[in-house]
């Protein structure tokens, strides 16, 4: 017998969950036909229900989100953000035998695994395309389209407002703390900005990223991140020299070492040639290059905020639930089966970037080249900058572990002939795609 009504409810209403409301009303015949049956919304929570909020009906509006998630709708959207109540609301709807879409990044990095038992317990779908990268359609592709292949890096720009401050300072040449400033007074950053400039907002994607792609567990305190706050006007100089451009990445690869192996999950400044795909994504956009076994390269590209791009992903997670609710069945729950460890930041493989102040003396060169022989770093190109004062060399280096790198350094700093070390940066993609 064909359904009568697919019902929907939705905790929260600010930039997202009101784009979703216009969409599924503006396009509800389109979203009847493709589901085979028409949505109801049933209810809207948030946390000020006497907030004018135009484009939702004032008589869906409720302050009580747990009553809400616990009222036994197909599905429940989850569009709140942080951790409590969404977390509490979500457990609460799924034992109340409700589907779960969810753009909750943070609450997936840090306890996705207990979501996931709950939805495998009901019997209920969890989904959450737009948690990572906005609209760009990248989860399912991941956890849907490569099922049948194996990943061996991910590797994004999934933080929009990082990639406009680095793209600002790369093509006009200005400082971190002037492009800071610049984000601020645009809106830009979000309320607590270390989420944004420190890394953890890409961390909490690159864990998710992980996830998916490897087929094991990943969370927030598995991933190495460092922020773009210690990029400077001279780093980007130094990098567009080279024919590099610097970006915060996410990356999670899988190392297959000879005694073991594990993914290396991390988010850190990166020097990438001009000639990279990624390096193309400028200002707001997020992309993110994939590269598996069979299928090779691919690059998913789009924008990664902003209230009907990352409405757009809700909606397809949304239809995708209906549809299963309309014909009896399930979409894919998580794959954790490869248990691959978390290896250490050391263990990861890449060139690097060393930006030296040295002393304008004979022997500088031979003492800086000890230096990385003696950790089994090999040097690909030098680059001597400026006499006196103001003498300086740029090294590139050929793969090495972060754990040589680090030790490089540390003899580095040791020296008599080194002044600072002021810049060490990871090299990513310079084997040509
Ligand atoms: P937002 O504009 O701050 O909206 C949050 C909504 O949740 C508001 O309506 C708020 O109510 C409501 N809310 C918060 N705490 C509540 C509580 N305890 N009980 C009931 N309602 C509560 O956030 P957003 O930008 O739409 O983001 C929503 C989610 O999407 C987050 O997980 C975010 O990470 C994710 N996301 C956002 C974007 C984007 O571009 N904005 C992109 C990708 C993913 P009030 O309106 O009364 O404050």
């Amino acid at each position: 017998m064909a359904r009568e009504e697919v019902t929907v409810a939705l905790l929260g209403g600010g930039t997202v969950g009101t784009s979703v409301v216009e969409l599924l009303t503006e396009h509800a015949e389109d979203f009847r036909e493709r589901i085979g049956a028409p949505v109801r919304l049933t209810a809207v929570a948030v946390r000020d229900a006497g907030k004018a909020r135009p484009g939702i009906p004032s008589e869906l509006i409720t302050d009580d989100a747990v009553a809400v998630a616990s009222s036994g709708v197909d599905i429940v959207v989850e569009l709140m953000g942080g951790i409590e109540p969404a977390r509490e609301c979500i457990l609460a709807a799924m034992a109340a035998g409700s589907s779960v879409v969810t753009a909750n990044k943070a609450l997936l990095a840090e306890d996705g695994a207990r979501l996931f038992k709950a939805a495998e317990q009901h019997e209920v779908d969890l989904s959450f395309e737009a948690s990572v990268a906005g609209a760009i359609p990248l989860l399912r592709p991941l956890r849907e389209s490569l099922a049948g292949d194996r990943v061996r890096k991910v590797m994004g720009i999934v933080n929009g407002t990082t990639n406009f401050m680095l793209t600002k300072m790369d093509e006009e040449g200005v400082e971190y703390a002037d492009v800071f400033a610049e984000a601020d007074a645009l809106g830009y950053l979000e309320s607590d900005p270390s989420l944004d400039v420190d890394g953890h907002d890409a961390a909490a994607k690159a864990a998710i990223l992980a996830e998916l792609a490897f087929h094991t567990r990943v969370t927030l305190a598995d991933v190495h991140v460092e922020g773009i706050a210690d990029v400077t006007a001279d780093d980007m100089a130094a990098a567009r020299d080279m024919g590099f451009v610097i970006k915060l990445l996410a990356i999670a690869e899988k190392i297959d070492g000879s005694e073991d192996s594990g993914v290396i999950v991390r988010v850190h400044p990166t020097m990438l040639p001009r000639t990279h795909p990624l390096a193309a994504v400028r200002e707001s956009f997020n992309a993110v290059f994939v590269e598996a076994d069979a299928a090779g390269q691919l690059m998913f590209y789009g924008r990664g905020a902003g209230g009907h791009p990352t409405a757009s992903a809700v909606l397809g997670d949304l239809v995708a639930a209906a549809r299963n609710r309309v014909s009896g069945s399930r979409g894919p729950g998580e794959s954790t089966y490869t248990a691959l460890p978390v290896l250490p930041i050391g263990r990861a493989y890449t060139e690097y970037y060393v930006n030296l102040d040295v002393a304008d003396r004979p022997g500088v060169l031979a003492s800086v080249a000890t230096a990385f022989a003696e950790n089994g770093v090999s040097i690909q190109v030098v680059h001597q900058e400026g006499h006196g004062d103001d003498a300086g060399l740029v090294v590139r280096t050929h793969l090495a572990t972060d754990a040589a790198l680090e030790a490089t350094v540390e003899q580095l700093r040791g020296l008599d002939t080194v002044r600072r070390v002021v810049g060490v940066m990871r090299v990513e993609g310079d084997e040509q795609p």
